[in-house]
């Protein structure tokens, strides 16, 4: 397929990017095996997301990934494995964006069936119910990643351009890595809410995050905002 900005090597790249596996995208489970394949066959670490597990994406796509990684010997990586140069190609990076957590909670013996690690990006994590922030607790627990996806997902470029670079790292940036560090969690990675970004926005968030995720599309005709 396409998609070159989803594979890197184990130092990963300037702007890492994924592709989306929900179910709105019709990615086939053909062009997931074929992704896997390009992983396992050059060596390289393969990047797909998805959203809300029995909501936005069925389980079973999740499990497809999970055992298709497993049976190609793909090893399980992190973005912060990607940060602290511990990611191992080739592997998997799988991640989950926004705020599911209890459909990822559900998820946990799925991942741990398969031996999976993978990241949760995620948003609006200072209105979060306490009940909520026991549950990241729990995904941390289990060996996952836990990471930051902005505040109120905005998106970025726009909001740059209505308020400035300085009002977006102030109002959706730093709030969400302070709010994940305030609580245990280490940040080393952000994604962009709609993997929407710019060079300069990319470098203003490195001051503070080695680690930046965006997105490629399954589809054409629409500019991704992976960089080349
Ligand atoms: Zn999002």
């Amino acid at each position: 397929m396409g998609l070159d900005g989803i594979f890197s090597s184990e130092r990963g790249r300037r702007v890492h990017c994924a592709v989306n596996l929900d179910t709105k995208t019709d990615l086939s489970l053909e062009t997931i095996d074929a992704a896997l394949d390009r992983a396992r066959d050059r060596g390289e670490i393969v990047e797909l997301y998805a959203h809300s597990p029995g909501r936005t994406v069925k389980p079973e796509v999740i499990e497809h990934v999970l055992a298709g990684a497993a049976e190609r010997g793909l090893a399980p990586v992190t973005y912060a494995d990607f940060a602290n140069g511990e990611a191992r190609a080739p592997g998997l990076a799988l991640s989950f964006d926004d705020s599911s957590v209890r459909a990822w909670s559900d998820t946990l013996p799925l991942f741990a069936r398969y031996g999976a690690r993978v990241t949760f990006f995620i948003s609006r994590y200072e209105i979060f119910y306490d009940e909520e922030k026991a549950l990241v607790t729990g995904l941390a627990a289990a060996g996952h990643d836990i990471e930051p996806h902005s505040v109120n997902h905005e998106n970025a470029p726009e909001y740059v351009e209505k308020h400035g670079l300085g009002a977006y790292l102030r109002d959706d940036v730093w709030p969400s890595i302070d709010a994940l560090e305030a609580d245990g969690h280490p940040v080393h990675a952000f994604a962009y809410p709609f993997g929407a970004r710019t060079t300069e926005i990319d470098d203003a968030i490195r001051q503070r995050v080695p680690v930046l995720r965006s997105v490629e599309f399954s589809y054409s005709g629409i500019v991704s905002p992976c960089p080349e």
